[in-house]
C-alpha cells in the first residue's frame, strides 16, 4: 500500500527550498518513519544513507506543505452554484444557507468535505484551517484523506435570545469533536462573524475557548455590509436583522476595534479576511498577536474588494482559499501569486519592502502553519520536523527555463503542477492519485449531490 509510512528515503530533485534557509541546488529531503532525518544535497546525502532507497523528481522543486488556513470544506459541493448571486452579498449567503441546511444531509456533508480534501491533497496542501457548521464531516474528511488541521465547529446567531443555547450545543459538540481528534487533526471553535454572532455569543464563545484552550478562528472585516453594519447601524445585514425582529444595537465602532473592546482578540484569533481595516486596526491586530488568513481570491471575487496586504508584513498571516463556492479552486501556488501581485498593486509610490516570491512562499507554508498556531514541527523542511512537504513539477512549457524555482513556483506554476503531497511522512498524493481515497465512488456521490443542491431531486 503506498499511503502507509515508508522505511527511510531520499526524495531528491533540482531544487529543494526549505524556506528558512537558502534553497538547495541538486537537493535532497531523506524521510526516515514520520520525520525529515536530513536535508542536504542529493550527493552528500546519498552517501551519508547508503541503505535507503532514492526516488528523483528531476526538474521540480521539493518545498515545505502548503497550508490553507481559511476552507469550508462542506461547501465543496456548491462550486459553481452561487454565481448568479455573486453581486449581492446576502442574496449569496442566503442562498447558500438554505442549500445547506435543507438540501444536505450529514453524509453529504462528509462527502462534500471529503472532495474539498481531496481537492487540496491534489493541490500540495498538508494543512487546513476549516471552518465548519458540522465539524464532524471535516474531521472525517481530514481523517479520511490523511491531512493535518485544526476544524472550527461554528457557532452562529446574531440573536441574543439564542445565545446561551448555542453555547451549550457548542460545548456538546466540542466535546464529541475532541474524541475524533488524531495526531493531525484538532477542534478549535468560530464564533461567525461580528455580524452573525451576537455579542453575547462572542463573548461566550470567546470565553470558552480561552478556558478551554481551544484555537479560535472568526471571519472578520470582509465586506461593506459588515462596514456599515458596525460603524453605522444601516445597510443590508442591517435591514435583514430588523425584518427578522432582531435586535442589533450598532457599536458604531470598526470590526476589529469591536473585537478587541469585546475581549475577543485575548484568545489572539485567526482573522479571516480582514479586507476593510485601516491604521488602527492592524495596530490591535498586532498588538494583541492575532494572525489573519488573506484570501484575495475570493475578497475579489464577490467583489469585496482586497486586503491591504503589503500593510501585513508584522503580522502573523497565511492564505485561505475560502470555500470554493467563492473561489473556485482550492490552490495555494494561485491564492499566493493573486496576493504577491495585488500587494505590488497596494505598494507605496514612496518605497516600501517589495513584497516577493520569496515573501509570498514563506507565507504559503511556514507563514500560514504560525497564522493556526503551530510552531515548527512540520512547517519548514527542518531536520527533526515531520515530514509534511510538496513536491512541484517545474518542467512545464508554462514553466521553462526557470531562473529562481521560488519565481517560477508563485508567477507560473499552479495546483496541477503537483507531483507528491506528504503529511507526516506519508505519501498523500503521487502519480495523480490520491491514495487514501475511492476517488470513482466520491465522484458518483458528489454528482448526486449536486442535483439535490440544485433542488432539481
Ligand atoms: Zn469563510
Amino acid at each position: 500500500m503506498r499511503n502507509k509510512i515508508q522505511p527511510t528515503k531520499i526524495y531528491c530533485a533540482r531544487w529543494v527550498i526549505p524556506v528558512t534557509r537558502r534553497t538547495i541546488e541538486d537537493g535532497a529531503v531523506v524521510v526516515a518513519g514520520k520525520f525529515i532525518a536530513s536535508v542536504g544535497t542529493r550527493a552528500k546525502l546519498v552517501a551519508q544513507f547508503p541503505e535507503a532507497s532514492s526516488e528523483d523528481f528531476g526538474a521540480a522543486a521539493i518545498i515545505p506543505g502548503l497550508v490553507n488556513c481559511h476552507s469550508h470544506l462542506e461547501l465543496t459541493a456548491m462550486r459553481g452554484y452561487l454565481e448568479d448571486v455573486e453581486g449581492d452579498f446576502f442574496a449569496w449567503l442566503r442562498k447558500l444557507t438554505i442549500a445547506r441546511m435543507t438540501r444536505m444531509t450529514q453524509d453529504d456533508l462528509r462527502v462534500s468535505a471529503t472532495w474539498g480534501a481531496f481537492e487540496a491533497a491534489r493541490a500540495g496542501v498538508t494543512c487546513v484551517g476549516d471552518a465548519s457548521s458540522w465539524g464532524d464531516a471535516s474531521m472525517a474528511a481530514l481523517r479520511d484523506v490523511r491531512l493535518r488541521g485544526i476544524v472550527y465547529q461554528e457557532a452562529i446567531s446574531p440573536d441574543a435570545r439564542m445565545a446561551d443555547e448555542l453555547l451549550s450545543k457548542l460545548r456538546v459538540d466540542v466535546a464529541r469533536l475532541r474524541e475524533l481528534e488524531t495526531e493531525l487533526v484538532r477542534v478549535g471553535v468560530s464564533p461567525h462573524s461580528p455580524y452573525a454572532a451576537s455579542e453575547k455569543l462572542l463573548e461566550g464563545v470567546t470565553d470558552y475557548a480561552l478556558a478551554a484552550k481551544l484555537p479560535l478562528m472568526i471571519h472578520a472585516a470582509e465586506s461593506e455590509a459588515e462596514d456599515k453594519l458596525l460603524k453605522h447601524g444601516c445597510g443590508i445585514f442591517a435591514e435583514s436583522l430588523a425584518r427578522r425582529g432582531i435586535e442589533w444595537r450598532s457599536p458604531r465602532m470598526s470590526p476589529i476595534q469591536y473585537l478587541s473592546t469585546r475581549g475577543v482578540l485575548v484568545a489572539r484569533p485567526l482573522l479571516a479576511h480582514c479586507v476593510r481595516v485601516d491604521t488602527a486596526d492592524i495596530e490591535l491586530i498586532k498588538e494583541a498577536c492575532a494572525s489573519v488568513a488573506h484570501c484575495p481570491k475570493s475578497n475579489l471575487k464577490l467583489g469585496h474588494g482586497h486586503a491591504p496586504f503589503d500593510r501585513f508584513l508584522d503580522i502573523s498571516k497565511g492564505f485561505g482559499s475560502d470555500s470554493v463556492a467563492s473561489n473556485n479552486t482550492c490552490d495555494m501556488l494561485e491564492e499566493a501569486r493573486f496576493a504577491t501581485l495585488l500587494a505590488r498593486l497596494n505598494r507605496d509610490e514612496e518605497g516600501g519592502e517589495m513584497y516577493t516570491a520569496q515573501h509570498a512562499l514563506t507565507d504559503a507554508t511556514l507563514g500560514g502553519a504560525r497564522a493556526l498556531g503551530y510552531e515548527e514541527q512540520f512547517s519548514a523542511l527542518n531536520v527533526g520536523a515531520e515530514a509534511d512537504l510538496t513536491i512541484v513539477n517545474l518542467d512545464g512549457a508554462h514553466q521553462v527555463p526557470v531562473h529562481d524555482p521560488a519565481h517560477a513556483l508563485i508567477f507560473s506554476s499552479s495546483a496541477r503542477d503537483v507531483a507528491l503531497t506528504m503529511v507526516a511522512g506519508r505519501e498523500v498524493y503521487r502519480d495523480g492519485q490520491v491514495t487514501t481515497i475511492d476517488e470513482e465512488r466520491l465522484r458518483a456521490r458528489m454528482a448526486e449531490i449536486r442535483e439535490k443542491v440544485t433542488g432539481d431531486k
